[in-house]
């Protein structure tokens, strides 16, 4: 029961085509860089876990994790692009812009160290040591506890990546405590981006898992086949599939019981 009841929110990991060209300027570019990147997410938002095709339709914008702003350099650069909605993409992200704008000799030092020119884009899918040193520089400001998507953001102290769970008793996002130990500044760190996201913020924060529950309740351990909205009731379903009808239901039954307190 116990390890249900914890979901390891997960780390994206784009599988970029070597035959394919992508980029966020060019129109086809664009296209390829958007399927490449939905397919990672398995079609949500990396930041909050909302679905973000529905009915066919792409509701979600690229997103730049250190922003385009810093450097003409960073428009194309592939491993510093992710999916987000459009929520994400054109607020909570933002917030503090201005702030964690990165001084001027820590972008000169990325022009220079930096293979890539604009003349000649070499597709580098994975992030060069000049990103990681940049990255580094904006996460280590205080506006800038953001875990970038989708290269991820590793732990200062203890090197793990930086990771969050969600704890369905609890209905809250926290970070991974049961897959990695981090220190406290780390934990501190997730925090902060959990709190940017606003993903335990009552307004948003996501219904489609109680619903979920209560639907299998009400269909005798039978696990209802219509999509949600996010990520975690995917995932939760995931994890449920494979035991019997009545083990369904008793592990729904028991997490409905300790949610409403009956
Ligand atoms: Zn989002
Ligand atoms: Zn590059």
């Amino acid at each position: 029961m116990e390890d249900n009841l914890i979901l390891q929110m997960p780390l994206f990991r784009p599988r970029y085509k070597k035959w394919k060209k992508y980029g966020y300027t060019k129109k086809d570019e664009k296209e390829n860089l958007k399927e490449v990147l939905e397919e990672s997410s398995g079609g949500y938002c990396m930041y909050c876990y909302t679905r973000i095709r529905v009915d066919g339709k792409l509701y979600a914008n690229l997103e730049h994790a250190i922003e385009k702003s810093n450097s003409a350099k960073l428009r194309e650069c592939i491993p510093n692009i992710g999916i987000a909605c459009p929520q994400c993409n054109q607020s909570l992200k933002k917030a503090g812009e201005r702030k964690r704008k990165l001084p001027s000799e820590i972008i000169e030092n990325y022009e220079k160290e930096s293979r890539c020119s604009l003349e000649k884009r070499k597709q580098c899918t994975v992030a060069c040591k000049a990103l990681r040193r940049l990255q580094k520089a904006c996460c280590n400001n205080c506006e800038g506890k953001i875990i970038l998507q989708p290269m991820g953001v590793k732990g200062e102290d203890t090197g793990q990546p930086l990771a969050l769970q969600y704890d369905i008793l609890h209905m809250e996002f926290q970070p991974a405590k049961d897959r990695y130990t981090y220190s406290g500044a780390e934990k501190e760190f997730i925090e902060a981006h959990i709190r940017r996201f606003r993903l335990n913020d009552p307004v948003y924060k996501t219904r489609g898992i109680y619903e979920f529950i209560k639907n299998v309740i009400n269909g005798n351990g039978v696990i209802p086949e219509y999509e949600y909205n996010n990520w975690i009731v995917d995932k939760f379903r995931e994890q449920l599939s494979g035991k019997s009808r009545e083990e369904i239901l008793k592990i729904c039954e028991s997490i409905f019981k300790i949610i409403f307190r009956i």
